[in-house]
């Protein structure tokens, strides 16, 4: 379709480049009617583009016929090379989008031109209390506002014309426990929705409404039981307080973050809310094993205006594999038995690909979507429970280390899938995903800064065999999924996983950036590749289209990061792209020149003689995976987004005890002063040492 000529649009963008900018009213009426509101066919309003979050634009002046002419229009460099992981929005001209320490642009979306930015300065030394990289997911905008919610668990809002901060609040609930926010805000009937992550540390979690235009805290909910002796808050939590067992889940938190998927039906005006992992992931230690600890991995649907209860779901019963549901979730009517009917979709962690009544929460289907899944054989028709496989994945009866597919980066990650109504298919960016869950760990009271898992954090083999094998593992593909029939239409195979969301067009196609630094066209119907332009960085974001004055565009969000390439490094570096985080905007017959694709080059490092010996390594090596390897990669393989220390200079191993204790951390090296004892920090060097003379080994082929 042609976006229709709309003079109010034209003014409005005329107005802002100008600079004198008006700031559009974006309210419930027009969010509510997206879908069908021409006007808005070349907006992004908010995150998902509509409340449903099909990330589908309607857009098709760029199609399968001429795709191949995409050139870039213009690009934008953030401060930081760091994650991008934030689905921009566009309103009326003015695209809103956010880096790394949540950090805030808007940009006329027609050229790039800076029009505002607003750091709201995260403390960068606060990186190792959070889990995954310092992401956001993007910005909500409402009535002439702009909402972020900021890495340290600030919720602000914004004027949408400059910039300025119009209010801001404390979202955490207890500072000694790790509270985050990465993911973006969305407004619904004048209310800014956020949850907060954290669980791997130990928290409980909870999604909270803010008065858009105030900043009041109109309602909270909380997705799991507290302290008994404080007394349930609602009759809600007396009824999942009885599927928890034991005294140690309030201690530890319980988990149950929400910290990324929220949707929204306005006819049913029910809010969609993802909720997230056990905390402990080990079931044993957290609800002796039993019960199936409501609502953690569930899809639960609230009353937007008060927060009270409706509906849940449950994917993963007592999750002990950290199987959160907090990918997004599609709201669509789709035929079902032959009669249209409104549901939820969603294909979270666990590897399940699951079709709910909207209304209800009724379960109509699920099936596999994930290439490898261990841990439950299907999922009963009868009940909509999963039919648990506990010679795969029970580690915890017996103390029993296993390998089970997916591992906690689950079949699907936050990486936004798509819905084509035209099409009927959803494009999953699907990973293939494994952990070793080894519960042989003594229970340990939660600290701030210090993951608590009650499982081993994995140490990934450090020879090159044993990673080429574990490479193997860690593959991903695009798939184009039916959820009527439950099946794959067509794939394309990835050589890694956390390959960017999706977005699909009415142009016939779907657009998606990959792990390895390109940014991709498919056919929407057939998978056929259509198109692909070099990037340096790797790509996570969802990417998205619009259109200004007629002209469509296509943008994606480039910044390589994330748990997977942080964490497993090991794998993650034979991407062999460079920290170069960029907002990429192509149209057709652009032309404006891509700058130069680099690649990281690995010459051998220079160490310091070996003088350590082994039982000092040997200690390194430990503390290293407890203290060091979530953000500076499994067995010290990084993939140098944050440094690779086995490249560390002479310089920097002289100043090694001071930077461990906080000389770096306004570079976001967070300070493990209290924690970690000198020889302990030494023999941490003594690790990196070793490794890094195995490196120049591997390197110089020796
Ligand atoms: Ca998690």
């Amino acid at each position: 379709m042609k976006t229709p000529f709309n003079l109010a649009t034209v003014t409005l963008s005329l107005l802002l480049a100008s600079g004198t900018c008006l700031a559009a009213k974006v309210d419930a009426r027009r969010l509510a009617a997206v879908e069908t509101n021409a006007a808005d066919a070349g907006n992004w309003l908010s995150h998902g583009r509509t409340y449903g979050e099909q990330r589908y634009s309607p857009l098709d002046k760029i199609n399968d016929h001429n795709v191949d002419k995409l050139g870039l229009a213009w690009q934008f460099k953030y401060d930081l090379d760091r994650v991008v992981e934030a689905t921009p929005l566009v309103v009326d001209g003015v695209l809103y989008t956010t880096g790394a320490y949540s950090m805030v642009y808007a940009l006329d979306a027609t050229n790039g031109k800076l029009l505002w930015k607003y750091d709201p300065k995260v403390w960068r030394g606060i990186q190792g209390t959070g889990c995954c990289d310092a992401a956001n997911r993007g910005v909500a905008y409402w009535n002439g506002k702009v909402y972020v919610g900021v890495y340290d668990g600030r919720l602000e809002a914004l004027d949408a014309k400059t910039g300025k901060k119009a209010w801001s609040v404390d979202t955490v609930i207890d500072h000694d426990r790790n509270y985050t926010i990465s993911g973006a805000p969305r407004v619904v009937k004048g209310k800014v929705i956020i949850g907060n992550g954290g669980a791997e540390f130990g928290v409980r979690g909870y999604v909270t409404a803010y008065d858009a235009e105030t900043g009041k805290q109109a309602w909270r909910f909380f997705t799991v039981p507290g302290d008994p002796a404080k007394g349930d808050e609602s009759d809600t939590i007396a009824m999942i307080r009885k599927t928890w067992f034991g005294d140690q889940y309030w201690v530890q938190g319980g988990g149950g973050t929400a910290w990324n998927a929220f949707s929204y039906d306005p006819e049913l005006d029910l809010l969609y809310i993802g909720v997230g992992n056990g905390s402990y992931w080990n079931y044993r230690m957290r609800s002796e094993g039993k019960g199936d600890n409501l609502f953690l991995s569930s899809i639960v649907a609230v009353k937007p205006d008060t927060g009270k209860y409706v509906w849940h779901y449950q994917t993963t019963p007592g999750d002990a594999w950290d199987y959160t549901a907090t990918q997004d979730i599609i709201v669509a009517t789709l035929p079902i038995d032959g009669k249209p009917r409104k549901v939820v979709m969603q294909a979270p962690k666990n590897g399940f690909f699951y079709v709910l009544d909207a209304a209800t929460g009724q379960f109509i289907s699920a099936e596999k979507f994930g290439s490898i899944v261990t841990w439950a054989k299907g999922i009963d028709k009868a009940t909509g429970r999963p039919i648990f496989d506990p010679e795969a994945a029970d580690y915890w009866t017996k103390n029993e280390p296993k390998l089970v597919f997916p591992g906690s980066q689950g079949a699907h990650n936050w990486h936004p899938m798509s819905f084509s109504p035209k099409t009927g298919l959803v494009y999953i960016p699907q990973h293939v995903s494994a952990e070793h869950f080894n519960p042989n760990i003594e229970r340990r009271a939660p600290s701030k800064g210090t993951p608590n898992l009650g499982v081993q954090i994995p140490i990934v083999p450090e020879d090159k065999a044993g990673l080429d094998e574990l490479a193997k593992l860690f593959t991903g593909k695009l798939q184009a999924w039916d959820p009527v029939q439950q099946k794959e239409i067509w794939s394309v195979p990835y050589p890694m996983m956390s390959n960017g969301g999706t977005l699909a067009t009415a142009g016939n196609l779907v657009f998606q950036g990959t792990t390895h630094g390109q940014v991709r066209a498919y056919a929407a119907d057939t998978g056929k590749q259509l198109w692909a332009t070099d990037v340096s960085s790797g790509v996570v974001a969802g990417p998205i289209s619009y259109s200004v004055k007629g002209e469509q565009y296509v943008a994606f969000n480039v910044g390589w990061g994330g748990a997977f390439p942080i964490t497993f490094g090991a794998v993650a570096e034979r991407a062999r792209v460079v920290p170069d985080s960029r907002l990429y905007v192509f149209k057709l017959d652009g032309k404006t020149p891509m700058p130069p694709v680099r690649r990281r080059d690995m010459t051998p490092p220079k160490p310091p003689e070996m003088t350590a010996g082994n039982d000092a390594v040997q200690a390194g090596s430990k503390l290293f995976g407890s203290h060091c390897a979530a953000c500076h990669g499994l067995s010290a393989i990084s993939a140098n987004i944050i440094p690779d220390l086995r490249y560390l200079n002479q310089d920097k191993h002289v100043q090694f005890q001071d930077i461990v204790r906080g000389s770096h951390s306004h570079l976001g090296m967070p300070p493990f002063g209290g924690k970690l004892s000198l020889e302990d920090v030494e023999n941490i060097r003594a690790y990196l040492v070793k490794r890094a003379h195995d490196l120049k080994a591997e390197l110089l082929g020796q």
